[in-house]
């Protein structure tokens, strides 16, 4: 289930960050070939059109692929080592790069369930996934 989200005047990737500070998870989809995609751009990726609706995610999501990460990059993050991002298809097609919350050490959670659950960090909700269990 979606709703269409009505978008103010902003580049995509503005109005995107936007609903995510409401705590919504939004995307895009093409009017002219139906393909919805993330992250947020100026045309459709499979047609180039730029007739396009908002559309808000159920919040729901399956496990595509994931890594653990034991090095920081970024000194930001060392803080949080290991931490894993991970790549999750929505119930509606786009797939989004993330962060996988409350995992046990060692879990296998490729096709797993997952569930839209916020956190907040860098003082801004940001939209990671929890396992939704059998
Ligand atoms: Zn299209």
């Amino acid at each position: 289930m979606s709703k269409t989200v009505e978008a103010p005047a902003s580049t995509p990737a503005e109005t995107h960050r936007a609903a995510l500070d409401d705590r919504r998870l939004t995307y895009q989809r093409c009017r002219s070939c139906e393909q919805a995609w993330l992250p947020a751009r100026e045309e459709c990726p499979k047609c180039w059109s730029s007739d396009w609706v908002w559309e808000e995610a159920s919040g729901k999501a399956e496990v595509v692929s994931w890594v653990v990460y034991h090095t920081a990059f970024d000194k930001r993050f060392a803080g949080h080592l290991p931490y894993n991002v991970a790549v999750v298809q929505l119930a509606e097609g786009p797939r989004m790069v993330t962060n996988l919350i409350d995992l046990s050490e060692g879990e296998d959670v490729i096709g797993q369930a997952v569930t839209l659950a916020f956190e907040e960090e860098f003082d801004r909700p940001l939209p990671r996934f929890k396992l939704r269990g059998p």
